[in-house]
């Protein structure tokens, strides 16, 4: 048999190949937690009668991750307790919204075209990159508030702290402890994860620079100029992953 041949070419064959994925550096709680609720999301795709392309096309936008990654997301944040209970996030806080790390902040592909149409109504408007060299561009640069708040993606959903002076320490370049990522976060990458390996050899699932994608909305570049400019490289999502790895 080719390889060729092994690859899944309906949404069955898609479940099963997900099955039996492993992915590099572990296949931990947040991988197990992703791999279950992928295939109830496949399943029901089936039931509902989508084509395996569309299914397909769905999981190289990052669909199911965003989706299942949002409802951990409710879910953790409902529990008695949960970390967000005690953060110190308050509106105009904005020192999370420095994204002074090499990959800009990572975002799948259907955020990525929602943070382009949000932001391309403001070409030309100054962003927040005129308050500190690494801010956001989405940032307001006068009220640090941000301008996409309903389309912000899920790293900035997940970020929380219960010390802002700590988020200030890092935003300057200090290491500092208090801000972490809620474990929904690390669902939805290793959700995105083994879209990309359940996919492999049939399509590719990229994922993007945030910095990059708003600069470039501001900026008046169209979305698919936008998109491409932006995307990483293929080892930036398990990079992510791995940093990940002391979610809260
Ligand atoms: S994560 Fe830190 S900087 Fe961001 S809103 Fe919360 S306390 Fe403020
Ligand atoms: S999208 Fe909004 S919340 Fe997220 S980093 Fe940019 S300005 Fe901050």
């Amino acid at each position: 048999m080719s390889a060729k041949a092994r690859h899944p070419r309906d949404v069955p064959a898609l479940r099963a190949a997900l099955a039996r994925l492993r992915l590099p550096g572990g296949q931990g709680g947040a991988v197990a937690r992703a791999r279950a609720l992928l295939d109830v999301y496949l399943e029901t795709a089936e039931a509902h009668g989508e084509s395996f392309e569309a299914t397909a096309r769905a999981l190289r936008a990052g669909v199911p991750a965003i989706r299942l990654g949002g409802a951990e997301l409710s879910a953790q944040t409902s529990q008695p307790g949960n970390p967000a209970e005690s953060a110190a996030c308050a509106p105009g806080c904005a020192w999370c919204c420095v994204l002074s790390g090499p990959d800009g902040g990572v975002i799948l592909e259907a955020e990525a075209r929602r943070v382009h149409a949000a932001l391309a109504p403001l070409t030309g408007q100054p962003d927040g990159r005129e308050w500190m060299d690494d801010a956001c561009p989405a940032l307001d640069p006068d009220t640090r508030m941000c301008r996409i708040y309903e389309a912000r993606p899920m790293i900035c959903r997940t970020y929380l702290s219960d010390d802002a002076e700590a988020c200030r320490a890092i935003a300057h370049g200090t290491p500092a402890s208090g801000p972490g990522v809620l474990g929904a976060q690390s669902v939805y990458l290793a959700a995105h994860s083994l879209a990309r390996a359940a996919l492999k050899g049939l399509a590719q699932v990229p994922t993007y620079a945030l910095a990059k994608v708003a600069a470039e909305a501001l900026a008046g570049s169209d979305e698919e100029a936008a998109l491409k400019a932006a995307r990483h490289k293929p080892k930036v999502l398990e990079d992510e992953r791995a940093r990940m790895g002391g979610s809260l």
